[in-house]
């Protein structure tokens, strides 16, 4: 039982006489039903002890109702023990994420960042900004839980030489770019967790295939990333929030996820970034090996629209939307074509990965060979996208260069004679839809 009990500081509670309390939040409500409820409720103030309440309510409700009343309060989390000297609203803060607020303030007292800038980016605002939140801005490794790297490009070798060092060290690492159109935090490296920034680099690399292709014929000086010292600031400060709850210990939402706002159009998104079972520095899987293709019988529980499928389209959709990302994803888009008539959909669903870009000429052989999906329906044309996944997950692999199934490519010493029919013994041939 709590000593002095007060509604948790994100709770408003309205008494409606005669029928019970509404305790209204941000986000929605809750309903206290009964008699007992409309006469405590007053009396949680933050200064009353559970014992006063009881004792104020002798005569109007047997003691053990109003006790009962309170443990259910306290177990259904709408009351917490009052916390002299915080202020509510910051209590209301913690106690929304899910966190007892004086814990939280405790841990930021006890954990200290290390603030890096990254490519000429000065650091300070960003200290000035943890610390005006009780953050401790720490010089020595040792004395860092976490380490945050403000950089206007993601892929620069000394961030990913830092969030190495954090790795290896056992610190967290948290990359952020206050730069450009697109404000980007996260995603929130945890030591022994999948998921590194090799992994993260390797995705963005893909995707930015023709900054690739001209840093490979000499760079000129570095761009100008666009920002006004207003959108800097409240990128800061956005920053910071994240930084003090992964201090405080909440559940940030960045763990392995990147947030981008875009400031061009205000849309927001979080990105979720797949670990490369693969990675030399984070993945467990076993190195991969040549093995020979073998395809197995599915059932075809989908025949409409010109293909043969073991699951809807829909399924198909749901099961890869994950790997669809600008920043994290296996496919960066998927974008709808103004082909699209209403009878037939198209979706471009970005480069095809397999098409190696040397030449000035690639970029429109490249464009040529983009990868995309056609369906009478839109989730049909969306689905099929899983060809550009398909073709990027091979890849990986020495032996089918630009192949898909049905080819014959030499590339090295590999040569891959895949077959796309394959006879049954019954003499029928395998389903051919391979999506
Ligand atoms: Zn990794």
């Amino acid at each position: 039982m709590l000593q002095i009990p007060i509604f948790k500081a994100y709770l408003h509670p309205v008494t409606i006489p005669g029928e019970g309390v509404l305790l209204l939040s941000e986000d929605g409500s809750k309903v206290l039903h009964g008699a007992v409820y409309e006469q405590l409720v007053p009396l949680v103030d933050g200064i009353r002890s559970s014992d006063d309440i009881v004792a104020a309510l002798a005569g109007i409700h047997e003691a053990a109702k109003a006790y009962y009343a309170l443990l259910m309060l306290e177990q259904k989390g709408y009351i917490a023990e009052q916390i002299p000297g915080l202020e509510p609203a910051v209590a209301g803060f913690w106690q929304g994420m899910g966190i007892d607020p004086r814990s939280a303030v405790e841990s930021l007292q006890r954990h200290g960042v290390r603030v890096f800038g990254v490519g000429g980016i000065d650091p300070s605002p960003m200290k000035r900004e943890l610390e005006a939140l009780g953050v401790g801005v720490v010089v020595d490794a040792g004395e860092s839980w976490l380490d945050l790297v403000i950089t206007s490009d993601y892929l620069h070798e000394e961030v990913a030489a830092m969030a190495a060092r954090a790795r290896s060290e056992g610190r967290m690492f948290l990359p952020f770019r206050p730069t450009g159109f697109e404000l980007w935090i996260g995603p929130v490296f945890k030591p022994d967790a999948a998921g590194c920034i090799e992994c993260l680099r390797h995705k963005l690399e893909r995707h930015r295939l023709v900054h690739r292709f001209a840093k490979t014929h000499g760079t000129s000086a570095a761009p100008v990333q666009p920002g006004l010292a207003v959108s800097l600031n409240a990128a800061y400060a956005l920053a910071a929030v994240e930084v003090v709850k992964v201090l405080a210990g909440a559940d940030s939402g960045l763990d392995g996820k990147l947030f981008s706002l875009d400031l061009r159009n205000w849309t927001s998104r979080t990105h979720a970034l797949c670990a490369n079972p693969h990675c030399p520095t984070c993945g467990t899987a076993p190195a991969k090996s040549m093995e020979p293709l073998l395809l197995s019988q599915k059932k075809v529980t989908f025949i409409q629209d010109g293909g043969h499928r073991t699951l809807p389209p829909e399924a198909t959709l749901e099961k890869y939307d994950r790997f669809v990302s600008p920043v994290t994803g296996v496919v960066s888009a998927l974008v709808k074509l103004p082909q699209s008539n209403g009878i037939v959909h198209v979706y471009l669903a970005g480069h095809n990965a397999a098409v190696k870009l040397e030449h000035l000429d690639d970029l429109k052989i490249g464009l040529r060979n983009a990868s995309a999906g056609k369906g009478a329906s839109e989730t049909q044309a969306k689905a099929r996208y899983g060809g550009a996944h398909y073709r990027r997950r091979t890849a990986f692999l020495p032996c089918y260069g630009r192949a898909g199934f049905g080819q014959r490519v030499q590339r090295s010493k590999y040569r891959c004679q895949a077959a796309w029919r394959v006879p049954l013994p019954n003499g029928e041939d395998q389903a051919k839809d391979q999506h």
